[in-house]
C-alpha cells in the first residue's frame, strides 16, 4: 500500500434518520467495544450471517483481528453513537487478486436500517482508493438480504458470483462514478433534511438564559417568539426568576416539563458548553446559539456536545432564525419584524446583513419561507439550507449572504443541483482580501479569492451580486419572473423604450455594459409612434406619446421576434400631467404578463426598486435607475441560459498515463519530502504523461554540449533557430534575469549565450535547456493552483512575459466541464486574438480545450500537484506548443470534498 496517504481520518457524519455518528479508525483501545459489538450487539442469527456459522470464538477473533497493532494492508473503521460502537467496516489486502481487499461489515442489531453500513462503506471506499485498493470482495450468505441490499443501494456496480449457497461480491471502487456520486448526494440530502427538522420545524422550544432585563437578547427573542404566535409549547430557563415576561421560568433544562426539540441559547459564553451538554443529555435535538465571543475551549465544548448528542447547531454569534410556516410560526431572532410568510429562503452569515435584507424584502413585499442567521457557522451552513429549501415545498427562491466557505466544492455541487429548480442568489462578501497568497508564482497570484469565488458561483449557476441592493434588485425581477412573467429567451436581447431620448441612451449604455444585446428594430414599428420619434433601439417615443399609443407600441414590441425583454424608461413631463396623458399610468394599465419579461425604470421613483401592480393583477418591477434594471435583466438572462443548457458533460482527456505520473510524483516526493519545484526535464515527463504539448528540449551542462544540442535541434526550429535557457533550482522569472536567449541561429551565438550565462550566474548555474524556436503565435498561460480551501483550480490567461501586467485570466474549479472549456476562452479579454475576430487568423481552439481538459484531469488526479504553470503556450492555427513549464509538488492528503461528513469548525480545532 502506498505510504504517502494517511489512510483513515476521523469524521462525524449523519445517518439516514439524521443521527450523528463519529467514524474513527479502530485500534487496540477498541478491543472491548468490537468484542461487545459482535457479541452482545448481535443476535445469533446476525452472527451466523456475519461469520457463516455459530462459533463462540468468532467475536473474539474479530476483535483480535481488527484491534491488534496497526497492520499494513488493513483498514478498519468504526462508527460510534455517543459512547457506543454501533458498527464496523474493514478491508484487508489478502493474497488474492492484486489491488483487491477483502471486505467485512458488522452493525449492531438495534442500529439496523439506519444507514450505518452504507456510511461506513462510503468512508472505507474513499480510504481504500487513497491507499491504492481498486476492488472490494466479500463472501456473503445467500440469505443475507440486508447485506445484499446495502451493496445494491451503494451506487457502485456490483458483480455477484453464486457458489453453493454463498455469494461472492466484487465491487470496483470508483468514487468518480457519477451514479455513485448521485447516490451519495441523495443519501446526504435526505439525512441532512432529517437532521434539520428539529431546528427548522421544532414542535417545542426553550429559551435558555432569557433575563428579566428588557432589551436583553434572551428576553427579546422570548418576546418575539410569543408575539410571533409560536404554535407549540414554549419554555424559559432561568434559575433566578419564576417567570420572564409572563412565561413561567424553570431552573434548568433538565427541570423542564418536557424535552424541547430546539433550545435557543442566550447564556454567557462561559456557560455555553455546560448548557449545551445538559441540552444534549436530556434529548434536545437542535441548538441556536445567540451568544458571541466563544473562546477556543468553549467552542470545543459546544461542538463536542452537539456531535455527541446529535444536535444540529446554528451559530454561535447568530441573530436567530425564523420559520413562517403557519403550522410553526417561530420567530426566534432579535433582528427586525417577523418576516411575512412567503417563498424566499434567506440565510446570512452576518446578522446585520440579515436585518437589512429582511427589511428590504418586507418593504418590497417578498415574503420569507425560513430565515437563518448562520453566525459563525460551526455546523449549519448555506449548504444545509439549500438542501432544506430544495425539499421544503415552500421555497422557490434562495437568498444567501456568504463570507466564507467550509467546503466550497460540496457547496458548488449542491448548488449546481438546486439552481436547476430554484434561483439561488448570493451577495458575495469579502471580495477584496487581496494578497492572501504570496508572490510565489504568477499563476498563484492570478487566482485571488475573488476570481475563485466567481468561478464557483458561475460553475454552480448561482446569481452572484456585489451588494445588498443589487441582490434585492435582482431578486425583485426573478421573483416577478417566477410569478407572472416568463424568463427571457437565453439570447436576452433587450428593447429599450423611453419617452425622453437622453434617458433612453443612458439605459442603452447600462444594458450594453451589463452585457445585454440591443437588437435593431424594424422601421415599420415607427408607424405606431408620434412624429419625430426614433424606432432605433433605444426607442425614443418623444414626450408627446399618448397612453394608447404607448400601450399599442409595447404590445407590438413584445411580439417582435428579435426582442427577448423590454425595458421601459419613463420620466414625468409637463405633457403628462393629466391622468389621461400619464405614460406611467398607461404602462400600469397594460398587463404585467407578457410574451417577454418587462421591467420599468421610473425616474421619479424615490426608492431603488418596488413592485407596481398592473391591470391584470401581475406585478412589474420598477427601478429608479437603469443601471440597476439592466443588471437585474442580465442576471435573469444568465439564469435563462443556465436553465437552457443541459447539465454539462465532464471535460474529456483521453490517454492520460496515470501510473507514469503517479510514479514520477511519488519518486520526487520520496526524494524531497518537503516538496518543491520539479526540474525542467521531469516537468516535461510529467506533463507529457498527460498529453500536454511540450516542446522538445535537450539538457546541456556546458558550452560544448549546448552547441551540439543546438545543432541537433536547429532543423526543428522556426527559421532554423534555437532558444537557450539557463537553469538553477528554485528559479522564478527567467527572462527578467537574462536567463532566456531566443532566436539563436549559429554555433557562435549559442556558444556566446552559454558563456554569458556562466558569467552571469556563476556557480549557481546548473546547466541550460536547449529548445527549437517555436513559430510565433498567440501566447497564453495555462495552469493549475491548489487552493487550501477551494482545492484545484485551472487557470487560462493572456501569457508571455507580460502576463502579470495584462492580468487577463479565467479561473475554474477542477474538474472542468465541456462548457467550462468554452467559457474560459470566451471570457478572456484577449478572446478576439484567439477566435480570429481581431484580424489575425483563428488559433486551434481544440488544442486550447485539450490543454485545459488535461490540466483539469492532472489536478484532479493528483492533489500533490500544488502548482503548474505553462507560460507561454504558443497558439497557432495548426496547434499549441508550450515552451516553458514549471510544476511544484507537495505532499497532500487525499481529500474527497463529496465524502459525507459534518463540518469541523476551525475555531473548535486543536487541544
Ligand atoms: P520566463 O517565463 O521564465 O521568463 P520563458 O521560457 O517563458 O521564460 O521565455 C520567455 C519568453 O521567450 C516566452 O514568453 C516566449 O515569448 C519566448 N520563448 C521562450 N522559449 C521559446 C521558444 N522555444 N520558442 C519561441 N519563443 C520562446
Ligand atoms: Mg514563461
Amino acid at each position: 500500500m502506498s505510504t504517502v496517504h494517511p489512510p483513515l481520518a476521523t469524521a462525524e457524519a449523519l445517518l439516514a434518520d439524521g443521527t450523528t455518528v463519529e467514524l474513527r479508525p479502530l485500534g487496540p483501545d477498541d478491543h472491548r467495544a468490537v468484542l461487545d459489538l459482535h457479541a452482545a450487539g448481535m443476535s445469533e442469527e446476525s452472527r451466523r450471517m456475519r461469520f457463516f456459522g455459530v462459533s463462540r470464538n468468532a467475536p473474539r477473533q474479530a476483535a483480535d483481528r481488527l484491534c491488534g497493532p496497526p497492520r499494513a494492508g488493513l483498514l478498519a473503521l468504526g462508527a460510534r453513537a455517543g459512547e457506543e460502537l454501533v458498527g464496523e467496516a474493514d478491508c484487508e489486502l489478502l493474497d488474492g487478486p492484486p489491488e483487491t481487499a477483502e471486505l467485512a461489515l458488522a452493525v449492531a442489531d438495534r442500529w439496523h436500517h439506519r444507514g450505518v453500513a452504507t456510511l461506513l462503506l462510503e468512508h472505507l471506499v474513499h480510504a481504500a482508493r487513497a491507499a491504492g485498493i481498486r476492488f472490494f470482495e466479500a463472501d456473503t450468505l445467500h440469505g443475507n438480504h440486508a447485506v445484499h441490499q446495502v451493496f445494491a443501494d451503494l451506487g457502485l456496480p456490483v458483480e455477484r458470483r453464486y457458489v453453493q449457497g454463498e455469494v461472492r461480491i466484487r465491487v470496483p471502487l470508483d468514487e468518480r462514478d457519477e451514479r455513485y456520486r448521485s447516490a451519495v448526494d441523495e443519501r446526504g440530502r435526505s439525512a441532512d433534511v432529517a437532521s434539520l427538522a428539529a431546528l427548522l420545524r421544532p414542535a417545542s422550544v426553550a429559551v435558555v438564559g432569557a433575563s428579566r432585563r428588557e432589551g436583553s437578547v434572551g428576553r427579546t427573542v422570548l418576546t418575539k417568539i410569543r408575539q410571533g404566535g409560536f404554535a407549540g409549547p414554549l419554555w424559559v430557563v432561568n434559575p433566578h426568576a419564576d417567570e420572564i415576561a409572563g412565561t413561567p421560568a424553570h431552573s434548568s433544562v433538565s427541570a423542564l416539563p418536557a424535552v424541547p426539540d430546539l433550545a435557543v441559547l442566550a447564556v454567557p459564553a462561559g456557560a455555553v458548553p455546560a448548557v449545551a451538554e445538559e441540552c444534549g443529555a436530556v434529548g434536545v435535538r437542535a441548538l441556536v446559539v445567540l451568544t458571541s465571543g466563544l473562546g477556543p475551549q468553549e467552542a470545543r465544548g459546544l461542538m463536542r456536545a452537539c456531535r455527541r448528542y446529535s444536535m444540529r447547531l446554528v451559530g454561535p454569534n447568530s441573530l436567530g432564525m425564523a420559520q413562517t410556516d403557519p403550522a410553526v410560526r417561530l420567530d426566534a431572532e432579535f433582528g427586525g419584524a417577523f418576516p411575512r410568510p412567503g417563498t424566499a429562503g434567506v440565510a446570512v452569515q452576518s446578522g446585520g446583513v440579515g436585518i437589512a435584507l429582511l427589511s428590504r424584502l418586507a418593504w418590497l413585499g417578498i415574503g420569507v419561507s425560513s430565515f437563518v442567521s448562520l453566525g459563525d457557522k460551526y455546523d449549519v451552513s448555506g449548504n444545509d439550507l439549500l438542501q432544506w429549501w430544495e425539499a421544503d415545498g415552500r421555497t422557490d427562491l434562495a437568498l444567501l449572504h456568504l463570507e466564507s466557505f467550509g467546503n466550497p466544492r460540496a457547496f458548488a455541487r449542491t448548488a449546481r443541483r438546486v439552481t436547476g429548480s430554484i434561483p439561488v442568489l448570493t451577495v458575495d462578501a469579502g471580495r477584496s482580501t487581496a494578497g492572501r497568497r504570496g508572490a510565489a508564482s504568477h499563476t498563484a497570484a492570478a487566482s485571488t479569492p475573488t476570481v475563485t469565488r466567481e468561478a464557483l458561483f458561475r460553475q454552480a449557476g448561482i446569481t452572484a451580486t456585489r451588494s445588498i441592493d443589487e441582490l434585492v434588485e435582482a431578486a425583485a425581477l426573478l421573483c416577478a419572473l417566477l410569478r407572472a412573467q416568463p424568463l427571457p429567451a437565453p439570447r436576452g436581447a433587450v428593447a429599450v423604450v423611453s419617452n425622453a431620448g437622453g434617458i433612453g441612451i443612458l439605459a442603452a449604455d447600462a444594458c450594453a455594459e451589463a452585457g445585454l444585446e440591443l437588437p435593431e428594430l424594424p422601421a415599420e414599428l415607427g408607424r405606431l409612434l408620434p412624429p419625430g420619434a426614433s424606432v432605433r433601439n433605444p426607442v425614443d417615443t418623444t414626450a408627446a406619446i399618448g397612453p394608447t399609443e404607448l400601450a399599442l407600441f409595447l404590445r407590438a414590441l413584445e411580439h417582435e421576434p428579435t426582442v427577448d425583454a423590454i425595458l421601459v424608461c419613463l420620466v414625468p413631463t409637463a405633457l403628462g400631467t393629466t391622468p389621461a396623458q400619464d405614460p406611467v399610468r398607461a404602462l400600469l394599465e397594460g398587463p404585467a404578463r407578457r410574451r417577454v419579461p418587462i421591467a420599468a425604470v421610473l425616474l421619479d421613483q424615490q426608492v431603488p426598486v418596488r413592485y407596481r401592480t398592473c391591470a391584470d393583477g401581475g406585478v412589474l418591477p420598477a427601478y429608479s435607475d437603469s443601471v440597476a434594471a439592466a443588471r437585474a435583466l442580465a442576471h435573469a438572462r444568465a439564469r435563462a441560459r443556465w436553465l437552457a443548457e443541459a447539465p454539462p458533460a465532464p471535460a474529456e482527456a483521453p490517454d492520460c498515463d496515470r501510473s507514469t505520473a503517479r510514479s514520477l510524483i511519488d519518486g520526487y516526493l520520496t526524494a524531497h519530502p518537503d516538496g518543491g519545484w520539479l526540474d525542467p526535464l521531469s516537468t516535461a515527463d510529467l506533463l507529457e504523461a498527460y498529453g500536454l504539448p511540450l516542446t522538445t528540449a535537450v539538457w546541456a551542462r556546458d558550452e560544448h554540449t549546448a552547441v551540439a544540442a543546438a545543432n541537433g535541434l536547429r532543423t526543428l526550429g522556426h527559421e532554423g533557430k534555437v532558444a537557450l535557457k539557463a537553469y538553477w533550482p528554485g528559479q522564478v522569472h527567467k527572462s527578467a534575469l537574462g536567463a532566456v536567449r531566443t532566436g539563436l541561429g549559429t554555433e557562435a551565438e549559442v556558444g556566446s549565450a552559454y558563456r554569458d550565462f556562466t558569467e552571469r550566474f556563476g556557480a549557481e548555474l546548473a546547466g541550460a535547456v536547449v529548445q527549437p524556436m517555436a513559430a510565433p503565435g498567440v501566447e497564453l498561460l495555462a495552469g493549475v493552483v491548489q487552493d487550501r480551501v477551494f482545492g484545484p483550480l485551472v487557470v487560462l490567461g493572456a501569457g508571455g512575459t507580460a502576463a502579470d501586467v495584462l492580468a487577463d485570466r479565467a479561473v475554474r474549479l477542477a474538474p472542468l466541464s465541456e462548457r467550462d472549456l468554452t467559457t474560459m476562452v470566451t471570457e478572456l479579454r484577449s478572446a478576439p486574438l484567439l477566435t480570429g475576430s481581431a484580424g489575425a487568423p483563428a488559433v486551434d481552439l481544440a488544442a486550447v480545450r485539450s490543454v485545459l481538459a488535461r490540466l483539469s484531469h492532472l489536478a484532479d488526479d493528483f492533489p500533490e500537484l500544488v502548482e503548474a504553470d505553462l507560460n507561454p503556450v504558443i497558439l497557432r492555427p495548426d496547434g499549441a506548443l508550450c515552451v516553458d513549464a514549471r510544476v511544484r509538488l507537495e505532499r497532500r492528503p487525499s481529500f474527497d470534498p463529496y465524502l459525507r461528513r459534518l463540518r469541523r469548525p476551525a475555531a473548535a480545532e486543536g487541544k
